[in-house]
Order: C-alpha cells, then sequence, then structure tokens
C-alpha cells in the first residue's frame, strides 16, 4: 500500500492511494503516526474503505504534505554509504570525517537531522539559510520503522520495517566541512524534503534492484540501484537498534549514491530556481524548487 499525508481545505489529513484516487483514513487512524501505530490492527477497515474506493479524492486537487511532516524525533541519517560517492566526498576536499584519508568507512557513519527540517513535495528549499551559499542535494531511500524495540541478534531486522520513502538530504557543504560535524550542515529548516508517499515493505520485495536517481533542471546527476549501499538496511536497522530503542514513525535515510554537487570540478550547488527531482522505482518522484 501507498500511503501519503496531504492538506484539504487547510486541514492535515492522512490517506491511501487506490489507484488513480485518494482515499481519506484520518477517521480511521488519525494521521500517519496513527496508522503505522495502529496498521496491523486497523490493516482489515483500512482494505475495506480502499475497496470502496467510490469516495475517493483527486490528488491533483489537494497539496502533498511530507507523508510524516513532524517527525517525533531526529531521523537518523547515514554518511558515505555508496562506495563512488565516498570517493567522491573524499576527493572534494569538504569531508572532515575521513581519518587518515580513508574515503570508505568499516563501519557506518550515523548523524541526524531535526524534525523541523522536514518539508514536502513541492516545497521551496530555502537556500538562503546556508550563510555561505554551498547548498547541495542528496537523494536518499529512507526507512520508516514500524516495530518499536531494541534489535536483538535473535531478531530479523527487517521486521523492524513499516515501509520506505524518499529523503533529500540537502547539505550546507561548507557548514559540514568547517564545523567538522554534520548536524549544522544538514539539519537546517526544510533541508530535509519528504516524500512523497510512504510505500509500505511488500511494495518493495527486491529493495536491492531497486533503482535511485536524482534530477536537476532535468539533467541527470544521480542514479544507483540500492543494491551499492555499503551498509544494507538491515545492517543499518541493527546497529542503529542495538543500543537504541527504536520506535514507530522512526525515519532512517541510507545514505546517497555518487553525483552530488561537490563532485563536480568546480562544485556545482544549487542556484536560485533549480528544480531538484528525486525518483525511486516504486516509490515515486519528490521534486522541490529551490529558493
Ligand atoms: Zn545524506
Amino acid at each position: 500500500m501507498k500511503f501519503v499525508t496531504f492538506e484539504s481545505a487547510g486541514e492535515q489529513r492522512v490517506g491511501a492511494m487506490a489507484g488513480d484516487g485518494l482515499v481519506d483514513l484520518t477517521g480511521l487512524v488519525g494521521d500517519m503516526q496513527g496508522l503505522i501505530e495502529q496498521h496491523a490492527a486497523q490493516l482489515p477497515a483500512i482494505q475495506a474503505a480502499l475497496a470502496g474506493g467510490h469516495a475517493a479524492i483527486d490528488p491533483g486537487t489537494v497539496k502533498m504534505l511530507a507523508p510524516l511532516p513532524s517527525p517525533r524525533r531526529n531521523l537518523f541519517c547515514v554518511g558515505k554509504n555508496y562506495v563512488a560517492h565516498a570517493k567522491e566526498f573524499g576527493q572534494s576536499g569538504f569531508d572532515s570525517s575521513a581519518a587518515g584519508g580513508q574515503d570508505v568507512p568499516d563501519q557506518p557513519i550515523v548523524f541526524t537531522k531535526p524534525p523541523s527540517s522536514v518539508s514536502g513535495p513541492g516545497a521551496t528549499i530555502p537556500r538562503e539559510l546556508d550563510p555561505h551559499d554551498s547548498v547541495d542535494y542528496e537523494g536518499e531511500l529512507a526507512v520508516v520503522i514500524g516495530r518499536g524495540g531494541r534489535v536483538t541478534e535473535q531478531d530479523d531486522p527487517m521486521d523492524f520495517v513499516f515501509g520506505y520513502t524518499i529523503v533529500n538530504d540537502v547539505t550546507s557543504r561548507e557548514l559540514q566541512r568547517r564545523h567538522k560535524q554534520w548536524l549544522l550542515g544538514k539539519g537546517i529548516d526544510g533541508f530535509c524534503p519528504m516524500g512523497p508517499a510512504i510505500v509500505t515493505r511488500d511494495e518493495l520485495p527486491d529493495l536491492a534492484q531497486t533503482t535511485i536517481k536524482t534530477w536537476v533542471n532535468g539533467e541527470l546527476r544521480q542514479s544507483a540501484t540500492l543494491d551499492q549501499l555499503i551498509f544494507s538496511v538491515p545492517r543499518l536497522i541493527a546497529d542503529i537498534g542495538r543500543s537504541i530503542t527504536l520506535q514507530p514513525g522512526d525515519v532512517i535515510a541510507t545514505g546517497t549514491p555518487e553525483g552530488v554537487g561537490i563532485g563536480f570540478q568546480p562544485p556545482r550547488y544549487l542556484r536560485h530556481g533549480d528544480v531538484v527531482r528525486v525518483e525511486i522505482a516504486g516509490i515515486g518522484a519528490l521534486e522541490n524548487p529551490v529558493s
């Protein structure tokens, strides 16, 4: 199933896509957080609502929001999780995390983005909030956690997955470089466009062969398959959840492939009027203009 958060008549609603239509589930589950928490219990009612799709809404008539517009806590993110990107980042001179010139990490690099960084499909990326005008894009698969708890060695980490969405891990490269950590450069308001939908885990059974692509103004900049992840989705869940209790609605952004703006010489930062489009087959396309 494919779930979205949208705005209709000034109100935030949650719904499921049913063919070309959108079925409002707000009365059943409240919001996306409620849907994730109550998904198993409400599944028969959700399926009944979808089957009776005659009340479907035309998605063209509503405004799509981030599927989780206000996550309960920071989003977990992973740095340098594709070999080719780790190398382009290492060679760019912006990587203050590489010890002894080591580009490809031997353990996942985990950082976070605050909930206030999240924005929705179509929302403008506020370039002016980077004092150094060094804004870059990073198209990424994001995992949405459905089951809470710590992950033990007896667990299958994939059992914790509710579904997947897309994020653009927008970054101020100068803040990232100068402050020698990643929160300030990546946690900026509006620097985490998310969406357009959360698809449930069963909709992407062959994650490894799923493609991710990023365009800037129609020019293809990133193109990869998810089997190129250095640390796989279950590995990331196991490493994060070993000692941090996972909560339903947690988001883990899994890192970006090669082709970001600082991979070019000179860097190609985002400019006023640019449009960034990140597409993952089976989830959809996330498109955002730049201020
Ligand atoms: Zn990233």
